[in-house]
């Protein structure tokens, strides 16, 4: 039998720690709640080494009496609340009493406060939760806290830091939602002695808004005010000819608490969803005037998240005030009565059970993110297969059904399925080359039948119909051409004029240090042009045609989404498929000219069967399937 032991209480902080503080950011988050809680008006965060070092936050809220100074640092010691009732009705950032031993306990902490009321300030150090002494100083109203060597005493905790970069990255991110749930608070942060974030504090979010992401967004806001019974929502989203590719744009606040909730974001994207491409999510910036007694708080350390008692009553006003406000704007020209009633339609449907088109955008991203392992899988062998096959669309419902399978299943696959593909394919596409039409000698024998829906061209060969999906055809030549370049190491720069100018955060702008090399191997060109503004005067010639900006946008969402480091061949991979998504255009006719010379670039590729997200190019149709549909065989 373990024998039990009763932990001391420093190892009961460490322990506790762990919750609230996770890395430099969540220190920062915890103590700008404080001041906001505070009353401050401004509050000031500075960071050195990613805030690992040092982080320094100074507001001018009420500040701490110097007989609560060391009971503030106690384990669950609060202001804010007095009892379990008072859990019903927070109406603070703050409630748990954990942020300061918790932080006391993982760092070295130095506070400096002053209340109205006393003469002088009060100094108090504590290190690791060994109390320090107090004594008293000159200093303004207000308090500043200062947390130098976060996790000294938890080296495995600071093992887990990413870089200072990164990390000033997630700190940037908490004081970006500071600024944008609280205009009327000046928020400023500074990270190695350069000011990242500088709001007035006047209220104006369209201000905050510019400030933050730039001119270009900021010129294509909207506002949003709509109240439905007790609830009210303010703040601004933008028209839809903004986009992102991952829903860090869909900012919203709920009685000034920055939270994800996944009934708010599905609200926010049914209502944009005809306004917006699949993948892709808006800007919007919400704050949510909810009564407490509607939603839990105290169901996250972290209280990132909460629990709504009536989920049903959120979305549908969410959805109702972001799609009046679209609609009001009068910004979408082709809306008609009909759509409208369209939309109404599938807003109570989607009310009563909104997984299912959640599940389809899920699909679709994991088809996105699986673009690899399906390009090179054994599901290639599929596609040869399927001609044996009574079903001709059998290989897309098993694609679907491996998408749905879960993550885990999908990461071993991922190791087996490379491994596997590696040996098969290029003896596959060889075989399956020769008994298709893909070969010289076919090219002259195979005759065109036509395009049906504006998307697929019909092509009889031998005893076979073949029916090739022209998009995907398209994306598959582009993708190569653009691999081939890469290989060869022969980028084919188009300059720009005039250049294009990306506002990027933080995180933003390591992401695109992290793949500069492999961006300029591709074509593009850029430069730092002041502040957090980007430069580009040059991008791939392959993709001059297309919209550039986008284009380069939304690789840089792809990677703060996805975080590969490093790996060339994976990051080469994802520039030219999404370069290449990009570049083809939605349905459009092409010519039996046009639809002849696609062809024949597709009889030169490694790889023509499949495009670079894993769908199928072409599928296939032989005489003998035919006949049997037509029972005319057995
Ligand atoms: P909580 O915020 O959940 O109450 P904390 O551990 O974060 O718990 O803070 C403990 C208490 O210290 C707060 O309830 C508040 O009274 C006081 N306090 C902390 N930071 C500040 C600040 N910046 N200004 C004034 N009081 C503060
Ligand atoms: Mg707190």
């Amino acid at each position: 039998m373990p024998h039990i032991n009763i932990l001391d209480k420093d190892t009961i902080n460490k322990i506790a720690a762990g919750e609230v503080v996770e890395r430099p950011s969540s220190v920062v988050k915890e103590l700008s709640e404080n001041s906001i809680d505070a009353g401050a008006t401004a509050i000031s965060v500075t960071i050195s080494h990613g805030g690992t070092s040092l982080i320094r936050i100074t507001d001018n809220g009420c500040g701490i009496a110097r007989e609560d100074i060391e009971i503030a640092f106690l384990k669950n010691t609060t202001s804010k609340i007095m009892n379990a009732e008072d859990l019903d009705h927070v109406e603070s950032l703050g409630f748990r009493g954990e942020a300061l031993s918790s932080i006391a306990g993982v760092a070295k902490v130095e506070l400096m406060t002053k209340t109205k009321n006393d003469l002088n300030g009060i100094r108090y150090c504590i290190e690791g939760g060994e109390k320090g002494i107090i004594s008293e100083i000159g200093s303004p109203e207000g308090t500043t806290i200062v947390v130098r060597d976060l996790f000294f005493n938890t080296p495995v905790r600071r093992k887990f830091l990413k870089s200072d970069m990164t990390e000033a990255g997630y700190v940037n991110d908490v004081m970006e939602r500071i600024a944008l749930a609280r205009p009327d608070i000046s928020v400023k942060f500074t990270n190695n002695d350069k000011i990242i974030i500088s709001t007035s504090g006047n209220g104006n979010i369209k201000e905050v808004i510019y400030s933050l992401y730039g001119r270009e967004i900021a010129a294509q806001v909207i506002d949003v005010s709509f109240s439905l019974c007790d609830m009210a929502v303010t703040g601004m989203i933008a028209r839809p000819v903004i986009s992102r590719g991952n829903r860090n744009f869909e900012n919203y606040f709920l009685n000034g608490r920055y939270i994800r909730n996944s009934i708010i974001n599905k609200a926010i994207e049914e209502a944009y969803r005809t306004h917006l491409m699949q993948n892709k999510y808006p800007f919007t910036v919400l704050n949510l005037l909810i009564p407490v007694q509607m939603y839990d708080v105290n169901v996250h350390p972290a209280k990132l998240e909460v629990r709504f008692t009536h989920p049903e009553q959120i979305y549908e006003f969410v959805y109702q005030a972001v799609s009046k406000a679209l609609h009001e704007q009068n910004y979408i020209p082709e809306v008609t009565i009909g759509e409208t009633q369209k939309e109404k339609t599938t807003m109570v449907k989607i009310t009563s059970a909104p997984e299912p088109f959640e599940q389809n955008r899920v699909q679709n991203n994991k088809l996105h993110e699986e673009t690899l392992l399906l390009a090179e899988s054994p599901m290639y062998q599929s596609v040869s297969n399927a001609k044996n096959e009574e079903n001709p669309i059998s290989e897309i419902t098993s694609l679907t059904e491996r998408i749905n399978e879960p993550e885990a299943e999908t990461n071993n696959r991922k190791d087996t399925a490379k491994k596997e593909a590696e040996n098969n394919t290029a003896r596959i596409k060889e075989e399956f080359k020769q008994e298709s039409f893909l070969t010289e000698e076919a090219m002259k024998d195979h005759r065109i039948i036509g395009q049906v829906f504006s998307t697929y061209w019909l092509i009889e060969y031998d005893d076979k119909l073949y029916i090739i999906d022209q998009h995907a055809a398209h994306e598959r030549v582009l993708y190569e051409k653009i691999m081939k370049s890469i290989k060869e190491h022969k980028p084919s720069s188009q300059r720009i004029i005039p250049p294009m100018v990306l506002t990027l955060n933080l995180h933003e702008i390591e992401v695109l240090k992290q793949s500069e090399e492999y961006l300029s191997e591709l074509g593009y060109e850029f430069e730092p042009f002041g502040g957090r503004e980007y430069l580009v005067s040059a991008v791939p010639a392959e993709l001059e045609a297309i919209g550039k900006q986008n284009l380069l946008m939304e690789f840089i969402d792809e990677m703060c989404r996805d975080t590969i480091h490093g790996e060339s061949e994976l990051l080469y991979e994802k520039i030219a498929s999404m370069s290449c998504k990009a570049a083809v255009k939605g349905n459009c006719r092409l010519s039996a000219e046009e639809a002849e010379c696609l062809i024949e670039q597709l009889l030169n590729l490694e790889n023509p069967f499949r495009c670079p997200h894993g769908r199928p190019v072409m599928i296939e149709i032989t005489k003998q399937e035919m006949e049997k549909k037509f029972k005319r065989i057995l």
